[in-house]
């Protein structure tokens, strides 16, 4: 079993290191927030005074923040005190230009390092049933699976660095473009007089089938399971969907690819945000669509 320091203990982070304490690590945890950090040590961890105390003796450093600009700050102040050979590992969702940056200020100190994004929200980090997107180099990978595979069932090595981030984000376009296009096929169904359940039966086995539609339907009925049938309580919220779809257009820009679905998807949700509906459910975009029609 490894000596673990844990960063970041948010609506993710928290369960994930709860999971590698029930694994039998020993976990080292640390958050800005005095709450998150009582919840750590009620699942077991023990609790740093600072990030860089809870990577005193770490055999793995996992980071779980919100953006690029957090996790450079926190790798900055880890990497240096970390002993040479300590796997970094950052599981946030950010920008592919930054992950590989850190990724190069592990490789300047002798760290190994991946970029592990994941996919499976809020319930996959508290099941351990989390897919994992990894970038980095073989060695770095082949030490990180053990650990990742204590908080999720999937591990898949995408490349090297940044890999996993991109994998992440293209993904994640792919579901921002789909949910809004399934989103559209029920709204125009409503004008047609074609019930949800007509519409959700003749494409969920037709070439229309999606994850969106099948897993994640964004109307109460067909599929019990999705947000829809909870008053599209996220699950996943809008605002993390602009999130990430603005990481995708941000790559896209930078790499010259051009996406106008993607961009047009990013401007969807952003109106969707910024008419006040940032923590519905993504799903929940159905409701703007529906909201286009007379204006
Ligand atoms: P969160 O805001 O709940 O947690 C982030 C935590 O980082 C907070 O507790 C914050 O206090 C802590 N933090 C920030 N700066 C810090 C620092 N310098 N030192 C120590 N702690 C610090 O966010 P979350 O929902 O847990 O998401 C974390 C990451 O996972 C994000 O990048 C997000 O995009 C990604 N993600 C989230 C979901 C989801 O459903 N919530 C799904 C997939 C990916």
């Amino acid at each position: 079993m490894a000596n673990i320091a844990f960063i970041g203990l948010g609506n993710m982070g928290g369960p994930m290191a709860a999971n590698l304490v029930k694994a039998g690590h020993k976990v080292t945890a640390f958050d800005l927030v005095a709450a998150s950090r009582d919840q750590a040590k009620a699942d077991g961890a023990a609790i740093a005074e600072s990030s860089v105390a809870s990577v005193k003796g770490a055999d793995v450093v996992v980071t779980m923040l919100p953006a690029g600009k957090h996790v450079l700050s926190v790798w900055n102040e880890v990497i240096p005190v970390m002993a040479k050979g300590t796997l970094i590992i950052d599981c946030s969702t950010i920008d592919v230009e930054s992950a590989k940056q850190a990724h190069a200020l592990a490789a300047k100190h002798g760290a190994l390092s991946v970029d592990a994004p994941v996919s499976g929200g809020t319930g996959g980090a508290k099941g351990a049933t989390l897919t994992f997107m990894c970038g980095g180099e073989d060695k770095a990978f082949a030490a990180a699976k053990p650990a990742l595979e204590n908080m999720g069932k999937k591990i898949v090595h995408c490349g090297g660095a940044g890999a996993g981030q991109a994998a992440k984000i293209c993904n994640n376009m792919i579901l921002g473009i789909s949910m809004i296009g399934v989103g559209e096929a029920f709204a125009l169904a409503e004008k047609l007089g074609l019930s949800h359940q007509a519409l959700f039966d003749v494409a969920s086995t037709s070439s229309g089938q999606c994850w969106a539609l099948t897993s994640y339907c964004p109307v109460p009925g067909p599929v019990p399971a999705s947000p829809a049938n909870n008053g599209y309580k996220p699950g996943f919220a809008s605002n993390l969907m602009v999130k990430d779809l603005t990481l995708a257009q941000d790559a896209a820009n930078a790499a010259g690819a051009v996406t106008p679905l993607g961009k047009h998807a990013q401007e969807i949700y952003k109106a969707f945000d910024a008419a006040g509906h940032g923590g519905v459910d993504f799903s929940g975009i159905i409701q703007h669509v529906r909201s286009l029609a007379g204006k």
